[in-house]
């Protein structure tokens, strides 16, 4: 039987530390399911399409990950492809109270579905979108931190909303 994982997200956009979460999940996993959340109540500045199509750019050098989308719950989504594993990154201690929470949430929610948590390289284990966007927007490189082609399209898009 092979063993598959969903990894949700909001991914607004992909970063070096989500794909360095997405390689470590494939060397454990037959199969790894990127999920993009549709219906996120963060407010996004990319569309659902545009995340989705960033991630498979992205990734598609990793074996095993395919990059999909989800509205609704999580573990609706899960029981729907019949996966029963989550994958969730943890980075420095301020995730944890946020993820222990969803993870025990989820539990009472699915009592079959397991959340499973790995850990970034150090050079990322501070890295977040949020943080992302907020230093592009004030004109900081952050080529160290996404691919170049998210980092382009990431400068259009604050262009245009400012
Ligand atoms: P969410 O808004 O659901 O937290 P994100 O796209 O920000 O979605 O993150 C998805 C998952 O990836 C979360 O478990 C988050 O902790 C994790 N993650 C985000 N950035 C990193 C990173 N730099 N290193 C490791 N895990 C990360």
């Amino acid at each position: 039987m092979s063993r598959i994982a969903i990894y949700p997200g909001s991914f607004d956009p992909v970063t070096n530390g989500h794909i360095d979460l997405i390689a470590r999940a494939a060397k454990i996993f037959d199969k790894v399911i990127v999920a993009v959340a549709q219906n996120y109540h963060k407010k996004t500045i990319f569309t659902t399409l545009e995340r989705v199509k960033m991630l498979k750019e992205a990734t598609k050098k990793i074996k095993g990950v395919t990059v999909e989308s989800f509205d609704g719950l999580v573990i609706e989504y899960a029981r729907k492809k019949k996966v029963n594993v989550l994958v969730r990154g943890l980075r420095m201690i301020s995730d944890f109270e946020y993820e222990f929470q969803m993870a025990l949430t989820n539990r009472r929610l699915a009592a079959d579905v397991e959340t499973t948590f790995l850990m970034p390289s150090e050079n990322y284990a501070f890295l977040s979108s949020t943080l992302l966007k907020e230093a592009a927007a004030l004109g900081g490189d952050v080529s160290q931190f996404v691919p170049k082609f998210v980092e382009r399209l990431l400068k259009e898009r604050l262009r245009r909303e400012d």
